[in-house]
């Protein structure tokens, strides 16, 4: 039994990693969710039948694993299901945190189990118990700020250098302590309680702007807490999961950063949003020029090339489907239309793309930032609908709280149209330069009901 079941988890290994190479493309990428949570579920029954076989695990063991696994699935279930779009990283932040104190429970239970003192403590046990538990306070201090029960922006408090400092030397004392005394509670509770407040003070001073690095990174430590709680429990099959999500999260992050043109570093040492927050004095309504539908329409309907820019506020409406219906007749008219998509728009990577896929919009009309930039000159429209941050200027120059992140050249189009309800900030909260650029209509509404407005009125044109 105990070998099939080591073939299962390899087979179930492999899937994985077939898996998630299938997402590298959005049209396989359902097919590389459903194999990757299939060869879970089986790796998962497997272990199961594992344990009947051995006859030992009694009613209450089985009682605490059919509640947890029951409780564990059905959050799970709903929180996927009923979860808007638009609040997904702090799902993700959420996933993160019981990822990462899952493992450092694994960990903790394992040093207190043990019979044969000289064996408890181990290399991989006790960063496991490190690295899950700053996962586990740091993705929940994480998914706070995405969902405004903590606040967004750096938090700066007296002590804030010197906090982190103790925390990390409690952190050391706690694994030197244990490796002299590996059966003292003592040390135990003092590195779990040092790592998980350095996990807090480590996430409250970053912007709300970087949070989508921030998790990432705790992502990528979620993967890597459980990859050593694989080494703790002497099981392939954890290493290499661990492992996997490990290695994606280290590479989103990577790229990511690489996004807002800022060093993983730099983010962790709370530099974002410490800029002058400003952008132009582009808050006076007075310097903006406000536009009709009907204006849009006929700029729309008679251009030859339209670029659509989407963010966060397009989600937010829930506009996917009125802004493809749009770009599908504007195409019918001979218009051609392109979407030109940030990495970080919207509030999670590849949010836009998911939304995009959820319309059908045809992959071959989607643009990433590279690809989208040179064709702004050559654009007869803007149309910019719920984006903000990513559109802004004020990234160019220094001194703002977003400088240096690659921005959509947006106002390099012919003209430029932008659909938002007001002039609210976007995400890092500061003024858009956009706004009071001379060539900008700015259209204020509700992204769906301006683009089913948009498209009616397109309608009523002879072309
Ligand atoms: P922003 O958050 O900068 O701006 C969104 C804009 O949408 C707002 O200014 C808002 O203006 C408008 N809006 C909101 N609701 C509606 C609606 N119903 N109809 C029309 N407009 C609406 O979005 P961007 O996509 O440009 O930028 C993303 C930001 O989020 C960046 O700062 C990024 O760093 C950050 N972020 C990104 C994550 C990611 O991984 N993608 C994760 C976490 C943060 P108004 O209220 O006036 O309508």
């Amino acid at each position: 039994m105990g070998t099939a079941v080591q073939y299962i988890y390899l087979a179930a290994a492999a899937s994985f990693v077939i898996g998630l190479h299938l997402m590298n493309n959005p049209a396989t990428a359902r097919r590389g969710n459903l194999l990757s949570g299939g060869a879970m579920a089986v790796a998962v029954a497997a272990t199961v039948a594992l344990l009947i076989s051995w006859g030992t695990v009694s009613t209450t063991a089985w009682l605490v694993i059919a509640a947890g696994a029951a409780t564990g699935s059905t959050a799970g279930v709903y929180a996927a299901r009923r979860v808007h779009l638009t609040a997904m990283p702090q799902l993700v932040s959420l996933f993160n945190a019981v990822g990462g104190g899952a493992a450092a429970l694994i960990a903790i239970a394992h040093l207190l189990s043990e019979t044969d003192p000289g064996a408890r403590f181990t290399v991989p046990g006790a960063l496991d118990i490190l690295i899950g538990a700053v996962a586990f306070s740091g993705s929940l201090v994480a998914a706070g700020k995405l969902q405004g029960w903590v606040p967004a922006h750096p938090i700066v408090y007296r002590g804030a250098r010197l906090l982190p400092v103790v925390l990390a030397a409690g952190v050391l004392a706690g694994v030197l302590w244990l490796v002299a005394a590996p059966e003292s509670l003592g040390a135990l509770l003092l590195l779990t309680a040092a790592a998980l407040g350095f996990g807090v003070v480590m996430v409250l001073p970053i912007g709300g702007a970087d949070m989508p690095v921030v998790i990432s990174l705790l992502n990528a430590a979620a993967g890597l807490a459980v990859s050593l709680a694989g080494f703790v429990l002497d099981e392939l099959v954890l290493v290499i999961a661990g492992a996997l999500v490990g290695a994606a999260g280290s590479i989103l992050t990577k790229l990511m950063a690489e996004a807002m043109n800022r060093s993983v570093l730099h983010i962790m040492l709370g530099g974002f949003g410490t800029g002058d927050g400003g952008g132009a004095a582009a808050g006076s309504e007075a310097q903006v020029r406000s536009v009709t539908v009907e204006d849009v329409a006929i700029q729309l309907a008679y251009a030859d090339r339209v670029v659509i820019v989407p963010g966060y506020g397009l989600a937010a409406a829930q506009a996917q489907h009125q802004a493809a219906a749009l770009a599908a007749l504007l195409e019918e008219r001979g218009v051609t239309v392109t979407y030109a998509i940030h990495p970080v728009a919207g509030r999670m990577p590849g949010h836009m793309n998911v939304l995009l896929a959820e319309a059908n919009v045809p992959y071959p009309q989607l643009r990433d930032l590279e690809q989208a930039n040179p064709e702004f000159p050559q654009a007869d429209v803007a149309l910019v609908v719920g984006a903000n941050d990513v559109t802004n200027p004020a990234a160019r120059r220094p001194g703002t709280a977003i400088s240096g992140m690659p921005i959509l050249d947006v106002d390099r189009a012919r003209s430029i149209v932008v659909i938002k309800r007001s002039m609210g900030h976007g995400y890092a909260g500061i003024d858009n330069e956009l706004y009071t650029d001379p060539r900008t209509g700015m259209l204020f509404a509700d992204a769906k009901q301006a683009l089913t407005d948009l498209a009616a009125a397109v309608r009523t044109f002879v072309r």
